[in-house]
């Protein structure tokens, strides 16, 4: 701290930056070799997350399934793409100023709900994500991302509509994309969500 303060506001930036990045390469490396949940024996690789790490939006799923594990990235099977063609009718587009991470880093068997122990073992993952993303609205996806990032057991109907804060910054939760794909009469609301979303960014900007 007090060698901090001899230092010019440019110099002071750069060493934020700098250890910015220092926990950036720290996180992948942690994340790959976390064992800290039974989940790391069925994995093919975690999946970390994806998109501009100093995106406005942070997007939230559950965990990743059989192609995300196959490829490591989130959201690249069938929910991926409603995920992307909702995010391309705002305008926006996967990693331009958009971060896609999940609540779970590695995939549950069978695509089973995530365990509650499995969730407190991989959030302190997402939480760092957060930190170093800083974004200035998050999206949680699904009742897994909102009750996690909320500490709540309320049900997505519940929780919708509402600006909630995680850590300070606005959250709003909507559908996860898998529902989506299976209840098509919700998808006017996730589109609803997703421009109250949107305006909610312009109001906090
Ligand atoms: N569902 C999720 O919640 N995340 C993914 O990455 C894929 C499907």
């Amino acid at each position: 701290m007090l060698a901090e303060m001899g230092l010019s506001p440019v110099w002071r930036l750069r060493r934020q930056v700098d250890a910015k990045e220092k926990r950036w390469i720290e996180l992948k490396k942690a994340v790959p070799a976390c064992t800290a949940c039974g989940l790391h024996k069925g994995r093919t690789q975690t999946v970390f997350g994806v998109g501009d790490e100093q995106a406005d939006w942070l997007l939230v799923g559950e965990a990743p399934g059989a192609e995300e594990d196959r490829l490591g990235e989130p959201f690249v099977g069938q929910a991926g793409r409603l995920l992307d063609n909702m995010l391309a009718a705002i305008g926006l587009r996967r990693g331009e100023n958009v971060y896609i991470a999940n609540v779970l880093k590695c995939r549950p068997p069978g695509n089973r709900n995530p365990e509650p122990g499995e969730v407190a073992k991989c959030t302190p993952h997402l939480v760092k994500q957060i930190e170093l993303i800083e974004p200035k609205l998050i999206v949680a996806m699904g009742r897994f991302a909102a009750q996690t990032l909320l500490g709540t057991d309320a049900t997505i109907a519940s929780l919708r509509g509402r600006v909630h804060r995680y850590a300070g910054v606005p959250l709003i939760v909507t559908y996860h994309p898998a529902y989506l794909l299976r209840n098509l009469a919700d998808k006017s609301k996730a589109w609803e969500d997703l421009l109250f979303a949107r305006n909610t960014l312009a109001a906090n900007p």
